[in-house]
């Protein structure tokens, strides 16, 4: 048994607790990490505080982990001891149905492993990335390359993939006119690589106060979404509108901002069901759809991508001490652009 420092919730209302979990000994294809850093994302409060469903407590989150191999399994044959890796959202897939055999394990038709809240092949209930170690099958590792250092590594494992996955599926490239809505973890994200994929980028926000910031990561226009002017100055105007808002929004009235055959994905998850008058996609062929992070390979496709395109996320790094309160600014949309824990702060009192 492998023994880690973590912090964990017991309630809703947290707070954050120091705690010890134990990781399992290693099986033939396990790798042993020791993480540096993990990020937080908006997922892990929905998840902590029942937003998606009951909650098993103690809960340690985290799935946008950065750290270092340490301990290998016997048949490991992709990574040895010292390589930088990342785990995302998943450690876990069948591995043998459809979807896993091509490459979109987050789609797994017997339901993938989430990294945390969940029950792994082995029963037991998973544990996330906000502790010292974790024990991930090799499948489910990535590599981090060289250029990219592991704090702002961390986030791309969930914030990046999750974005860069709707971008490529729905052809992100110059000529196409691409909203971004929210500008938090994911949102500046998605700037950051539909830039980089040439297209031209508008981020739409509620107020104007990051309009700096916006143009600073590679927007060409922002727009607040509380101006009732925006929506009628920008209506039929993308090809794509990206969502990625934790909350719920009058979706009709970004609907009535896509082209003809434009698409809005949603790729925040809210607690609330969201609503759409159909006649905001009969009117003009537009469709309204959903992603879920992306699969392993295409992970390392964006981790390389990013390497090459110089892409690092915005990032706050702060002790283990601070989760609380960098979850309440989380929920105050008060982040700049995605909080990342040092676990070597992890023990600290
Ligand atoms: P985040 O950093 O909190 O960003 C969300 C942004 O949405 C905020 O910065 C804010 O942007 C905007 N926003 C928040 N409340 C709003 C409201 N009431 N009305 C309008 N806009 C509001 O969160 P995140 O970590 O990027 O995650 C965003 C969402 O994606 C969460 O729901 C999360 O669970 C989900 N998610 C989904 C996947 C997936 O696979 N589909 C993966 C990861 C996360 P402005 O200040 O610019 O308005
Ligand atoms: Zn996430």
């Amino acid at each position: 048994m492998i023994i880690a420092d973590a912090r964990a919730v017991y309630s809703p209302e947290g707070p954050f607790k120091l705690t010890i979990i134990e990781r399992r000994d290693l099986e033939p294809h396990d790798v042993l990490i020791e993480i540096k850093y993990a990020g937080v994302c908006h997922s892990d409060i929905h998840t902590a505080r029942g937003d998606w469903g009951p909650v098993n407590y103690p809960l340690v989150p985290g799935h946008e982990i950065a750290g270092i191999v340490i301990r290998v399994g016997s048949e490991v044959t992709k990574f040895t001891v010292g390589d930088r890796v990342g785990v995302g959202c998943m450690v876990d897939s069948c591995g043998e149905c459809d979807n896993c055999h091509k490459g979109e394990e987050q789609y797994c038709l017997n339901g993938m492993t989430g990294t945390y809240a969940a029950i792994d092949r082995y029963g037991q209930f998973t544990q996330g990335g906000y502790s010292t170690h974790i024990v991930v099958t090799e499948d489910f590792v990535l590599r981090i390359p060289d250029g990219i250092e592991l704090d702002v590594a961390a986030p791309l494992l969930c914030a990046g993939i999750t974005t860069y996955s709707p971008l490529r599926h729905w052809e992100a490239a110059p000529g196409k006119r691409i909203a971004v809505v929210g500008l938090g973890g994911l949102g500046h994200m998605a700037v950051k690589l539909a830039h980089a994929m040439g297209a031209e980028v508008t981020v739409l926000s509620q107020t104007l106060k990051k309009k700096e910031d916006g143009l600073g990561l590679g927007a060409d226009h922002y727009y607040a979404t509380s101006d009732p002017e925006t929506f009628k100055q920008l209506a039929g105007s993308f090809d794509l509108i990206v969502n990625t808002v934790s909350a719920k929004i009058d979706i009709s009235a970004y609907l009535s901002l896509l082209a003809t055959d434009g698409t809005l994905v949603n790729v925040g998850a809210p607690a609330e069901p969201l609503s759409v008058n159909v006649f905001s996609l009969i009117l003009d062929r537009r469709s309204f759809a959903g992603s879920m992070i992306g699969g392993i390979r295409e992970t390392q496709e964006m981790l390389d991508f990013c390497a090459e395109h110089r892409i690092a996320p915005e990032i706050e790094v702060i002790s283990a001490n601070q989760i609380d309160e960098a979850w309440e600014r989380v929920l105050a949309s008060d982040v700049r652009y995605r909080f990342v824990i040092d676990i070597s702060t992890m023990g600290n009192e």
